[in-house]
């Protein structure tokens, strides 16, 4: 995937070249377990990622160590706190390589960066009329937002289609882009079929026309390189409970002048300069969106969840899904009854498929009394679904410890559902 990905930037020095991850297995403590007396084959991975030891002790020794409300604090335990936190602040902002570490606002993931964005950028700077370009493959976290503007403002969603293989249409993304475009907002990796958007040539066709960029970080920051200044965009949104890290921990990407005009979205403690009853002022970026008390924890766990990735190596992870994604693409293709979802040609670590005669959630339930977890259903893209004319897929995505083994256990156990349903 390394080859593929725009904004993609070489892995900083030290990193190892690409070779086997096969020892990394043994850093997640979750992966020795077994599951219905069978060892566990975790491949729901683009739902949630496992936990390395690393970041599991990270978060512990933070509460055993560490532990005091930040930023206000005069005692030590507390600049010992806000430190911590602010040092994770600056892993993230290197992790994207943006420019600045007030660039990086922390949020409870994805899902609240996109909504910060559209509560705050978004309410404030559409009117009715102007239009917000998504694409057909979007997760409904960026989609809802969106309609929730749409219904405010008076502004209009439109909605760019993809082929047959799932891959965006370029050339009517571009014809949808015009004079009302103020915001365009895509996934850089769609979570339901893989498919890899070329994020850097679709930000420089729509700032052409003054529009701003959000992507949708959420299936991308753990499997390549991300590179905003490459990539050019305005907002990037990534979750950290999908980079090893823990959940209700995520970060949002803002250009500096974009976030220093954008007014608060949630008042409280933390975000303000000054507060008197007949006005409040605002703290700067990111303070102005860090309102209350936030997942300190979860903020450092994910700064030793990004120390991790890298000393694993960004660019040896995805050669190694890359890798896995063909074996598992040729295991999956020699299965009679089964069609792939999504194959368009730059695509990330995830099989999404249908099987003739089983409904996914059916397989999903016999592969699971085999220890191997996959994903089944619509995957938060319902109207994605709706545009190849099924319910929802099955769905395996991959993570830096999946092997061979993981595969082989996912086709063998596919055919043994076949099996079952035919009476063998
Ligand atoms: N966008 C995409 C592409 C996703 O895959 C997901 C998670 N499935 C989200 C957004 C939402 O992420 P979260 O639930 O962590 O906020």
């Amino acid at each position: 995937m390394s080859v593929v990905l725009q904004g993609a930037r070489a892995n900083a020095p030290g990193d190892a070249p690409a070779a086997g991850l096969a020892a990394r297995k043994a850093d997640f403590p979750i992966l020795a377990r077994s599951v219905r007396g069978r060892r566990l084959v975790y491949l729901d991975n683009a739902a949630t990622t496992q936990k390395p030891e690393a970041v599991i002790e990270a978060e512990a020794r933070y509460y055993r160590e560490s532990n005091a409300n930040i930023h206000r604090g005069v005692h030590w335990l507390s600049q010992h706190s806000t430190d911590l936190y602010e040092e994770s602040r600056e892993r993230v902002r290197a992790l994207l390589n943006a420019a600045r570490s007030e660039e990086i606002v922390f949020t409870r993931g994805t899902t609240e960066a996109i909504n910060l964005v559209a509560y705050s950028w978004a309410r404030t700077n559409l009117k009715a009329g102007d239009e917000i370009l998504i694409t057909t493959m979007e997760h409904h976290s960026n989609i809802v937002p969106w309609q929730l503007v749409c219904a405010q403002t008076g502004a209009v969603l439109r909605v760019a289609p993809i082929g047959d293989e799932g891959a965006l249409d370029l050339d009517a993304f571009d014809a949808l882009l015009g004079p009302r475009t103020r915001l365009v907002a895509v996934a850089h990796v769609s979570n339901a079929l893989g498919t890899v958007n070329p994020v850097a040539r679709l930000v420089q066709r729509a700032h052409a026309v003054g529009a701003v960029v959000l992507v949708d970080g959420a299936q991308a920051v753990a499997h390549t390189a991300v590179d905003v200044q490459a990539i050019g965009c305005d907002f990037y949104a990534f979750s950290g409970h999908k980079l090893y890290g823990p959940t209700g921990i995520g970060a949002l990407y803002g250009r500096h002048e974009l976030l220093q005009a954008m007014p608060p979205w949630q008042g409280g403690g933390d975000m303000i300069r000054t507060v008197s009853f007949e006005a409040s002022t605002w703290a700067d970026a990111p303070q102005r969106f860090e309102a209350g008390t936030p997942n300190i924890a979860g903020v450092v766990a994910l700064g030793a969840a990004i120390d991790y990735l890298r000393s694993v190596g960004i660019d040896r992870i995805a050669a190694h899904e890359h890798e896995l994604l063909a074996y598992g693409t040729r295991a999956l293709e020699a299965i009679p009854g089964l069609r792939l979802i999504g194959t368009a040609a730059g695509k990330a670590g995830i099989l999404s498929f249908t099987i003739d005669g089983i409904h996914p959630h059916d397989l999903g339930t016999i592969l699971d009394t085999e220890g191997v977890a996959i994903r089944a259903g619509h995957h938060c893209t319902m109207p994605l679904m709706k545009r190849f004319g099924i319910p929802g897929t099955a769905r395996a995505s991959l993570a830096l410890y999946n092997d061979e083994s993981d595969v082989d256990a996912l086709a063998a156990a596919i055919r043994r559902a076949q099996d079952l349903f035919e009476g063998k």
